[in-house]
Parts: structure tokens; C-alpha cells; sequence
């Protein structure tokens, strides 16, 4: 299937100069939804995995589809203030400025293994941090997943530890 026909490019959002990648053509499309969840399921070769962390907001898509079929269990990783139980925390560096993302301390639990989703790899800079929290909480990440990569951003690169694969490369 052509999944890129799906994806469509929205200059100047959320910001000037920034073309942004709206997947939401793909989520609207009841096929491309479900062939794009078999082929982000297929590139974990079936891998054990007990924990999917999705990211904030657009990585909660597809990670609870993928933790069904891997009989896994779903976390989110959400930015700061969000999650109500208790939490820990990591900061990671933006274009301007800093963010913090969160997890909850109960979440995964010592030598789990976790596979993580987001929708784009761009920087790396927020799986980056994620995989940071779960190593924290002592969890094993087996898995970087993206229906997305921007590779001109080298996302890769700040994830040379771990495996990473992605549905589309731009
Ligand atoms: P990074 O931390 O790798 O620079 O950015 C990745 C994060 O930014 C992801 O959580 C992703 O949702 C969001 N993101 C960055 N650029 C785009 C884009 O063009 N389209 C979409 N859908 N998300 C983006």
C-alpha cells in the first residue's frame, strides 16, 4: 500500500517555516488505519514485549494497537502536569527552550521490556528522553517504532543504542 499518498503536508503549522506532516488521512482511511497498524506490528518480528509506551498525544494512536497484538500492555508518556498518579520525570532539549515529559512510577516495572511509538521520528530528542524514563524505571527498551521518519533530522543518531524502525521515510 502507498501509505505516503495518506500523509498530507500543511506549510507554516504549528509555526512558521515548519511543513507539517498531518497524518490524520491515514487514521480517517478505515484500510490504510489497519494496514499501517499490521505493518507497524510486523516490523517487531514479534518480539517480547510486556509494555508499549505511546508518546504524547499523536504516539497514542497506534501504540495501544500494537500492544494488543504483542499482548503487551500500554503506558503513556505525557508532558508535564498531566498524569494525576506518581510520576517521574525528564527533560529534553526543543528547538527553543526545554519540555518535560512524564511517566508514572508504577508504570513499568524492573527488566520489563518495553517498545516504544510515536507517529514521527524528527530530532530523536523526545524518544530520547522516553527511553530515558524507561531505563530509570529499569525497564529494557527492545523497540524504537514510528510510522514516521524525518530523516534529514537525524533522529537516528541520538538513538544509536536501541533498534529503530520506521513505517515512512522522508
Ligand atoms: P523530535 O523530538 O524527534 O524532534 O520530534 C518528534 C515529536 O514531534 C513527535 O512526538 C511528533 O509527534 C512531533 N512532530 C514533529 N514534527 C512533526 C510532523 O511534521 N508531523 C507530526 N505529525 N508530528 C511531528
Amino acid at each position: 500500500m502507498d501509505f505516503k499518498k495518506y500523509i498530507r503536508d500543511i506549510p507554516n503549522f504549528p509555526e512558521e517555516g515548519i511543513n507539517f506532516k498531518d497524518i490524520t488521512p491515514l487514521l480517517q482511511d478505515a484500510d490504510a488505519l489497519k494496514k499501517a497498524g499490521e505493518v507497524l506490528f510486523e516490523f517487531t518480528n514479534s518480539i517480547k514485549v510486556d509494555k508499549v509506551v505511546g508518546m504524547e498525544s499523536r504516539g497514542f494512536f497506534f501504540a495501544p494497537i500494537l500492544a494488543t497484538r504483542l499482548n503487551a500492555g500500554f503506558v503513556p508518556v505525557r508532558k508535564q502536569g498531566k498524569l494525576p498518579y506518581r510520576k517521574i520525570s525528564e527533560s529534553y532539549e526543543l528547538e527553543y527552550g526545554t519540555d518535560i515529559l512524564e511517566i508514572h512510577a508504577d508504570s513499568i516495572l524492573k527488566g520489563e521490556k518495553v517498545l516504544i511509538h510515536d507517529d514521527v521520528l524528527a530530532t530523536g530528542g523526545t524518544a530520547q528522553a522516553v527511553c530515558k524514563l524507561i531505563e530509570k524505571l529499569g525497564g529494557e527498551v527492545v523497540q524504537c517504532n514510528f510510522l514516521m521518519e524525518l530523516e534529514f533530522l537525524k533522529g537516528r543518531e541520538k538513538l544509536l543504542d536501541y533498534q529503530v524502525v520506521s513505517l515512512l521515510q522522508y
